[in-house]
């Protein structure tokens, strides 16, 4: 912008007008004058164009929000400042006797009234003309009488009209929409094998109220919205067009974020069981994502276990050859990056303080026994392995038995104990189990972790 045009930008409003704010009609927003005022002249100028000209069309732009009566902008005589003027006067509006009324009251008694019943006019007109223009409903009513074939009792639905054999009742959220009437009438229309469509003039993310967080979850997390916007939208392309806004699952711990899209009426799904019409079926699409990140999770001992494979095989191993030992530390700090495939709730239950450090020796033992060779650990045979079981890691032992059976090791075992030495120690452990040897009470450390990465030896022995 260059800096005359700048300049040219001040504020064209008298410094105290009697309506200081104004209704809009295409936005539902309450606006200040001054907002709208404070402008370069050409835009004052044709703005003040554009309310005449809705004015001559019996359409208003701008309202006063007290009483909401249509307000034209009007210049001073003497001056070029522009104000707002009611275009019917009778002096039944609080804004000519500014002053006499607290706002504060005005507001209690006429405005959320006043403007509620604006929209809700202007809300049932929207729908009803949307119906119209898409072509595809007949009986088209505003306030028409529903009287329930079924019950016998009657409803007067904002706006009902026949769709195929389906009638359905488009309501209206209002402020006072009360999850009391919300249930009422579910009831009703489900009885009756009708169907009610709620509508939102708005749905804000951030600030949602509470009632239309009711409407929002009963009808499967997706709030349609007209307005005039739609309504336009819908007459333009001879459909019933609405915003629908849903809610989208996120991977935990993310909350689920409200995703939004112009949608046309046909592309709903009806649930007249349910009572719902929506885009998205979000219950079944958090469904579907549970199971994917279930079936990830059952996976992932699988990934976990070609990957310790691969590093056992190459790094640890060449460390090991270089300190000439092949007694690795119990616990090894490992890369933070080689979790990465385990998803929270995992880390979670095996707390992080542990997820820091894994059992290296103890892992590159069961892995051992599950494939009957030493992994990890620079020895010829697996019956090394097992003598080094017992030797260092006793508290271990009862967890190396079970996985010993489960593999079905114990033949390996006999076969490659040449020198009769492993069948003593296995006979002096027995007796040392049976004395209850602290030496042998086994370490719960790890066990969520290795109930969890050799899921065929859970529940391991306590
Ligand atoms: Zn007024």
């Amino acid at each position: 912008m260059t800096e005359a045009a700048v300049t040219s930008c001040r504020n064209f409003g008298v410094e105290v007008p009697a309506i200081p704010n104004v209704f809009d009609t295409d936005s539902g927003a309450e606006v200040h004058a001054d907002f709208l005022l404070t402008a370069e002249e050409e835009a004052v100028m044709q703005l003040r164009f554009e309310v005449k000209r809705l004015i001559k069309q019996d359409r208003a732009k701008f309202l006063c929000p007290e009483c909401f009566v249509p307000v034209s902008l009007v210049s001073m005589k003497k001056a070029r400042r522009f104000y707002f003027r009611h275009l019917v006067e009778d002096g039944s509006c609080s804004a000519i006797t500014r002053g006499e009324l607290s706002q504060a009251e005005i507001n209690a008694r006429k405005y959320n009234g006043a403007k509620e019943s604006y929209l809700h006019r202007e809300m049932k007109k929207w729908v009803a003309d949307s119906l119209h223009a898409s072509g595809k409903f007949a009986d088209i009513a505003q306030e028409a009488r529903w009287t329930g074939p079924i019950t016998g009792a009657w409803r007067k639905p904002d706006v009902s009209a026949m769709y195929g054999d389906l009638k359905i009742a488009f309501e209206v959220q209002l402020s006072t929409t009360f999850l009391d009437v919300i249930a009422e009438r579910w009831n009703f229309y489900q009885q009756e094998g009708g169907l009610v469509v709620w509508v939102f003039a708005r749905f804000d993310d951030e600030r949602r109220r509470l009632t239309q967080d009711d409407l929002f979850f009963i009808n499967n997390q997706n709030a349609l919205i007209v307005s005039k916007d739609t309504r336009d939208a819908s007459v333009a392309a001879s459909d019933f067009l609405l915003d629908c806004a849903w809610s989208e699952p996120q991977p935990a711990p993310f909350l689920p974020t409200v995703r939004r899209r112009r949608v046309s009426f046909f592309e709903l799904k009806l649930d007249t069981e349910l009572q719902q019409a929506y885009y998205i079926d979000c219950r079944g699409q958090k469904a579907e994502f549970q199971a994917t990140l279930e079936e990830e999770r059952r996976r992932w001992p699988a990934y976990f276990e070609r990957w310790w494979l691969e590093v056992a095989d190459t790094e640890r191993t060449q460390e090991d050859q270089e300190d000439n030992v092949w007694e690795f530390p119990e616990c090894a700090p490992v890369n933070w990056g080689d979790w990465g495939m385990l998803d929270e709730s995992c880390l979670a239950t095996y707390g992080r303080a542990h997820a820091l450090y894994l059992p290296v020796a103890m892992l590159n033992v069961f892995y051992s026994a599950k494939h009957g060779r030493p992994i990890g650990i620079r020895r010829r045979h697996f019956i090394e392995v097992a003598h080094y079981v017992v030797e260092s890691y006793p508290r271990y032992l009862r967890w190396f038995r079970r996985a010993l059976e489960v593999f079905g090791r114990g033949q390996l075992l006999a076969e490659q104990d040449q020198s009769g030495k492993w069948a003593i120690k296995v006979k002096r452990y027995k007796q040392a189990m049976k004395n209850r040897e602290a030496r042998y009470e086994v370490d719960e450390t790890h066990r969520t972790l290795f109930e969890w990465l050799f899921p065929e030896l859970a529940p391991l022995p306590r």
